[in-house]
């Protein structure tokens, strides 16, 4: 049987985070051998909230440094398609065919733009921004994937190119598999200042690629229990961040149920419980940094692997056009004017002739 396939990929608007990690980035990793895998930059969509020329300089060093952080999570570019969404044409054609398939009404009801815009600080919604899903839709579509790996925050952005891929084949012919979304054990992974997203944007991240010392400087600066203000206080575990990435990143499950234990009946202080979990964090972390170590010291590693991977992409995408295109009927129309064209091209230089 033939491989499925997977998409999904990342804005070019910094480095990736942890969130980034347990969201999406830890099920690429897990199905990269089962699937075919396609990793967009997405910098077309980096544009609907950064549009300036400085943030166009930007994507090509973040484009980099994200190419890095999949490397150090462990996905292999000899495995996966790793590619720029700008450097794929096919993507524009197929976003502009797609809109037609899609009601203004159905994409304002997409909650998390509205808070794109808010976080961008933008008043009125660009055309562009409220075609965000539409765009993503042909993202997924255009290597006509099954599945895409996505944190919570995504998840409304895949309905919407499950609806469109129905009614393409409703109105065509069956061209697109519906898609199917999949989202991380941790659907939206907390900021280290109890925020609800820990987001490149809101400088409550950890990074993949911050060092042993950044990462101890940053738990010890994490947000808590505020009701705790000194150590023999019984402080509470639910909702604090602190113990939230216990539970996930620290595999001494007996260290973490006698922390939990010691803080809800006061008998330990924060340091303590912060101090294990930067052990743990930075335990967690080792083995993506020896990753990274490697892979960065081969200069322009990153730039190939991008170039490689629009290069594939490019001819998945013309065969998926093609295909499009002929399903629609459009091929069908160039062919006949074409041809028509070219007859009446002939006959009028026999009937030029002396
Ligand atoms: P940020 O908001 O931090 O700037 P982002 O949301 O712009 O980052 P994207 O490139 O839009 O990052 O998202 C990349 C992928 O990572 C998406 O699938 C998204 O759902 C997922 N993701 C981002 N942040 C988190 C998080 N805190 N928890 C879980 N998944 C996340
Ligand atoms: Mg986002």
């Amino acid at each position: 049987m033939e491989r499925k396939t997977i998409l999904t990929g990342d804005r070019p608007t910094g480095q990736l985070h942890l969130g980034h990690y347990v969201g999406s980035l830890k099920n690429r990793v897990r199905f990269q051998d089962e699937y075919r895998c396609f990793f967009i930059i997405a910098d077309l969509h980096m544009l609907t909230t950064k549009p300036t020329k400085n943030d166009i300089e930007a994507i090509a060093d973040n484009a980099r440094a994200i190419t890095l952080d999949y490397l150090s999570c462990g996905i292999d570019p000899a495995k996966s398609t790793i590619y720029l969404q700008s450097a794929v044409p096919e993507i524009f054609e197929l976003d502009l065919y797609f809109e037609m398939l899609v009601t203004v009404p159905r994409l304002q009801r997409v909650p998390s733009l509205k808070d794109m815009a808010q976080n961008a600080g933008i008043e009125e919604m660009p055309l562009g921004l409220l075609g965000y899903p539409v765009l993503q839709a042909a993202d997924i579509l255009l290597p006509r994937a099954h599945l895409v790996p996505v944190g919570k925050d995504n998840e409304s952005h895949v309905e919407v190119a499950r609806e469109i891929a129905k009614r393409f084949n409703f109105l065509y012919g069956e061209v697109f598999p519906v898609p199917e979304v999949l989202v991380g054990d941790v659907p939206t992974l907390v900021g280290t200042d109890g925020k609800a997203k820990m987001s490149k944007s809101l400088g409550n991240a950890i990074l993949l690629s911050d060092d042993a010392k950044t990462v101890e400087k940053k738990v010890r600066g994490m947000y808590t229990d505020p009701n705790r203000v000194s150590a023999d206080i019984p402080g509470t575990v639910e909702g604090n961040p602190v113990f939230a990435y216990h539970e996930i990143f620290n595999p001494n499950k007996a260290e973490v149920e006698d922390l939990k234990a010691r803080y809800r009946t006061g008998k330990v202080g924060d340091v303590e419980v912060k101090e294990k979990l930067a052990q743990a964090l930075n335990a967690f972390l080792d083995p993506f940094r020896e990753r990274r170590e490697k892979a960065s010291q081969k200069s322009g590693w990153s730039d190939e692997v991008i170039w490689d991977g629009v290069q594939a992409m490019r001819a998945e995408a013309r065969q998926t056009l093609q295909e499009v295109r002929k399903a629609m009927g459009i091929s069908s129309v160039w062919n006949r004017i074409s041809r028509k064209a070219e007859d009446s091209r002939k006959k009028r230089e026999k009937t030029a002739q002396p």
